[in-house]
């Protein structure tokens, strides 16, 4: 199947935004119907002039036949807008045993540089030649009780060496602040640390190797709570491919934090009408937290 350009990009568009809510499954039910030119000259022009239509005859108007055939995933996107299959998932429980230490408060800060240091100029995925400027550890209080994890830095992070720092940062800001709190006093970090090109999703090879160091992070800081901002970070966290609907609403586990899933901020950059639904999340966040919103000016 060939597409216009107008076409591929309204595709591309598409996919995305159902990608940003966790739907990562395309299915093709059946052969799209051949367009013949007829067809469409009657959609085109349903003026007055237009012959009037011959009568259906009974038997084509009988119910549609169901088609039952296993649905073939993703067959109908072209191959640019495939995703790569994911080998099996691990959640970060799984990959590495539970801290069975805190670190002590004090210690916290001397222990993320210690993370830094062993990540150092890293060259251990595909990301470290993707272009990338600087490597984006992490912004906030190793000493937070709630901890941010979003996918991976864009343009404006890269150029900072800082997360969230471009329009989904403000966002996001935005939204801490909602909460009655300072971006300061939590942790933000991301599944990767590098930009991965052209912002496209990070690849499985690169989400898996630059987890051990923010399970390491996480370790570090002992939130009570991660917020998974985005489909990338619930992912990963938890082991699962899931649509973000199914996440939301309800508490999940990783490194002996509560997990809430809600939407990336970029995502309700794009979608405003969901910054509602992302609230709710928060306000679930909150309630775990004690967090009471700042009292109106
Ligand atoms: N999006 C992310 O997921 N992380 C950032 O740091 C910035 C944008």
């Amino acid at each position: 199947m060939s597409y216009t350009p107008e076409a591929a990009a309204r595709l591309r568009a598409y996919v995305a935004y159902f990608r940003d809510l966790g739907v990562h499954e395309f299915y093709r039910w059946s052969e799209p119907a051949p367009q013949t030119q007829q067809t469409s000259a009657v959609i085109e022009q349903p003026v007055p002039s237009a012959p009037v239509p011959t009568p259906v005859p009974v038997a084509a108007a009988t119910a549609p036949e169901i088609d039952d055939r296993e649905p073939q995933p993703a067959q109908m996107l072209p191959p640019e807008l495939r995703e790569p299959p994911i080998p099996k998932l691990y959640s970060f429980d799984e990959l590495v045993p539970l801290p069975t230490t805190t670190v002590p408060a004090a210690d916290r800060a001397a222990a993320m540089k210690l993370i830094q240091d062993e990540i150092g100029d890293c060259t251990r995925c595909p990301l470290a030649y993707g272009g990338r400027r600087k490597i984006v550890f992490a912004d906030g209080d190793p000493n937070a009780t709630l901890m941010f994890v979003g996918e991976g830095p864009g343009a404006d992070e890269d150029a900072q060496g800082l997360p969230f720092v471009g329009k989904a940062g403000q966002l996001l800001n935005n939204m801490i602040t909602a909460m009655g709190i300072k971006r300061e006093q939590v942790y933000i970090a991301n599944i990767v640390k590098c930009r991965p090109p052209a912002n496209r999703t990070p690849e499985y090879v690169e989400a898996t190797t630059c987890s051990q160091f923010l399970i390491k992070q996480i370790d570090v800081v002992q939130p009570k709570v991660i917020v998974a901002l985005g489909s990338t970070a619930a992912t990963y966290l938890l082991g699962r491919k899931q649509a973000l609907a199914g996440l939301r609403g309800t508490w999940h586990t990783a490194r002996g934090a509560k997990v809430a899933v809600t939407y990336h901020p970029a995502f309700l950059l794009r979608d405003p009408r969901m910054k509602g639904e992302a609230w709710k999340d928060l306000q679930m966040v909150m309630r775990e937290l004690g967090l009471k919103p700042p009292a109106k000016q």
